[in-house]
């Protein structure tokens, strides 16, 4: 009985430990971006920014409309986009913006491939809807950067 009492003491014993440890870890401070990172992310910024520049350019593409350049805008100066914003995005991005941030990343460019689609068919309404929604996921995209 005394053996069995020892057993089960040790046994409690083990579990008070395990139950502390779950109950009180250890403080962890949370992940940060570090100052060079938030330099990089602001100088990614002004290059996301350049790319808006352009991306302003397919109004008046195709509002004429002109879909031969309203799909070379697309392939071309555009064509780079869709890779540098996820590469930055797991380049630079905490867990937590870095999800929300790749999910806009590809609204954005699903939007495009549907204006490029549309202009291939010439159909004006969807590629006007679509230039509508791809300017707002693209600010929203901008909005979850983390700023210093
Ligand atoms: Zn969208």
């Amino acid at each position: 009985m005394k053996r069995y009492k020892s057993i089960l003491a040790s046994i409690l014993a083990v579990f008070m430990v395990f139950l502390v440890s779950c109950g009180s870890p250890t403080p962890t401070k949370p992940p940060t971006y570090t100052p060079e990172t938030l330099e990089q992310i602001s100088s990614y910024e002004s290059e996301l920014l350049a790319f808006r520049d352009r991306m302003t350019e397919l109004d008046g593409l195709i509002d004429k409309p002109d879909w031969v350049n309203v799909r070379n805008l697309i392939h071309g100066p555009l064509g780079d986009l869709r890779r540098d914003m996820s590469y930055a995005s797991r380049l630079l991005l905490l867990p937590k913006e870095q999800k929300a941030a790749l999910a806009k990343a590809r609204e954005v460019f699903r939007h495009l491939e549907n204006i490029d689609l549309a202009a291939e068919e010439q159909n004006y309404p969807t590629a006007r809807d679509n230039y509508g929604e791809v300017l707002k996921d693209f600010d929203e995209f901008l909005e979850l950067l983390p700023t210093s």
